[in-house]
């Protein structure tokens, strides 16, 4: 053991996971519980990752994820396992209503009673009527029979390969079907069911909404969950903001004997004969273990964390030749309770332009709607969420947090509000 700043280092873990995201500590926390020694290490103050929340005088602002999926007791729920077998309580709101889109001027609920939506939804596009029914219809199926069925949130240690041999043996459509759901695109499938432009885009904003992918770069199978899944499975907000939820992970990850070390970059990961022994951090310490996880970005894998040499070039191509999605624009505000009507849904979706996806599609978190803790009772705490197309200085150019990108950042922003206003016209934002 060494000390590392005020740390208490071991010469040599079990696993380091690089990155305290959702997915870092979800591995963290499942191989701390089964004993191994695990060093999770992210390079901001606290872990969440794009989950956290920030606390400015009397009020909760989440930064990112705050609409979760996977708390329910039916459907696909690998946060339900994850709490469960972490045995680590949390309060989480369950939504009554999921969401509200504006379509263009056009109102549409998303019930969490799945036929309540669809009547909902046929009634908008009531030419439609017979693809919505068999579309829904086939999806459920997909996700009942496929997704579910092909849940890959068992453990390792308690899946054994006779099981999945049994598995294939026993239902081996289930397995292939999954794969095609993989290759196939959400827009492949809506093809076969519809034929109006109008349906097309709708899904698309959806998609755009939901994964901030096009119809044509969702896979299949994530609008088979997409879709189906917050009706079954249900939406939930940590009580008391987003960083709840990591918070708790960490808490049972270190009641296990993992241990977090903060605001560390991890520089590299060490390889020798192609495996990897350990990370090197940008103080060049090296921290030893028989396995690293990387929370990372693919980019940031394969493009220095993991350095070329160690990486095929059939490898390297495939990382580089993936495209990220569609940049956004996030504003957090506060504003007077009376500013929002009573009747507002947590989940607002407002599209004004269904041909294309652009600056106008506005969607606004609203959770201080249900969880009064996050700010006083006069008073909102609002997110919004735009795709934004400026061009936009990386972190590390010169011109990143400039004059002029702050100025392009207020303009941004003022937009926005503009946009809100025209929506909600009494918001009086602060
Ligand atoms: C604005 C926004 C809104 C969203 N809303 C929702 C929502 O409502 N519902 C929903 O389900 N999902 C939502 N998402 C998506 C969801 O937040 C993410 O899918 C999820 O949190 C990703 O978790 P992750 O662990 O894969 O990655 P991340 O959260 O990105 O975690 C990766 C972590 O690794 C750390 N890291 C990376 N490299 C290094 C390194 N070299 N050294 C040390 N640390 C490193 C990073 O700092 C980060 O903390 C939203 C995302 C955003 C951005």
């Amino acid at each position: 053991m060494k000390l590392y700043e005020d740390f208490i280092l071991r010469d040599h873990y079990d696993v380091i996971v690089v990155g305290a995201g959702l997915g870092g500590m979800a591995a963290a926390g499942l191989l701390a519980k089964r004993g191994l020694s695990v060093l999770m290490i992210e390079q901001q103050n606290k872990p969440g990752g794009a989950c956290t929340s920030f606390k400015r005088e009397d009020h909760i602002h989440d930064v990112g994820a705050a609409m979760l999926y996977g708390f329910g007791q039916k459907g696909f729920r690998p946060f339900h396992f994850l709490l469960n077998e972490l045995e680590e309580p949390i309060d989480m709101i369950s939504h009554s209503t999921l969401a509200r889109m504006n379509f263009e001027g056009k109102e549409i609920i998303f019930w969490p009673d799945l036929q309540r939506f669809i009547d909902e939804l046929i009634e908008l596009f009531p030419d439609e009527k017979e693809g919505i029914n068999a579309f829904y219809s086939d999806l459920y199926k997909m996700y009942e029979n496929i997704v579910i069925k092909n849940e890959v949130i068992v453990p390792p240690s308690e899946y054994s390969p006779r099981q999945g041999l049994r598995r294939l043996i026993n239902d081996p459509f289930s397995i292939i079907k999954m794969q095609k759901l993989l290759s196939t695109s959400t827009m492949d499938l809506l093809k076969k069911y519809f034929h109006s432009p109008e349906l097309f885009n709708f899904y698309d904003k959806l998609c755009s909404a939901y994964a901030y992918t096009t119809a044509e770069e969702t896979p299949a199978v994530l609008a088979a969950t997409m879709f189906i899944d917050n009706h079954t499975g249900g939406v939930y907000y940590p009580a008391g903001g987003a960083q709840m939820l990591p918070n708790t992970i960490e808490k049972a990850f270190e009641r296990y004997g993992g241990q977090a070390l903060y605001h560390q970059l991890v520089d590299e990961i060490l390889i020798e004969d192609g495996r990897a022994y350990g990370v090197r951090l940008q103080d060049k310490t090296e921290i030893f273990a028989d396995r690293v996880i990387a929370n990372a970005t693919v980019w940031n894998i394969y493009g220095h964390l993991v350095r070329p040499r160690h990486i095929s070039p059939d490898r390297l191509e495939w990382a580089q030749s993936l495209i990220p999605t569609f940049p956004s624009m996030t504003l957090y505000m506060v504003v007077d309770r009376e500013a929002i009507p009573e009747d507002s849904f947590p989940w607002e979706i407002f599209i004004e332009n269904r041909k294309i996806i652009d600056s106008s599609d506005l969607t606004l978190y609203i959770n201080s709607l249900v969880d009064h803790s996050l700010c006083p009772p006069d008073e909102l705490v609002v997110m919004a969420i735009s795709p934004n197309f400026c061009s936009w200085p990386h972190t590390d150019d010169p011109t990143y947090r400039s004059p002029e990108y702050e100025d392009q950042k207020r303009r941004e922003a003022e937009r926005m509000i503009d946009q809100i206003e025209q929506h909600i016209p009494r918001t009086i934002l602060t």
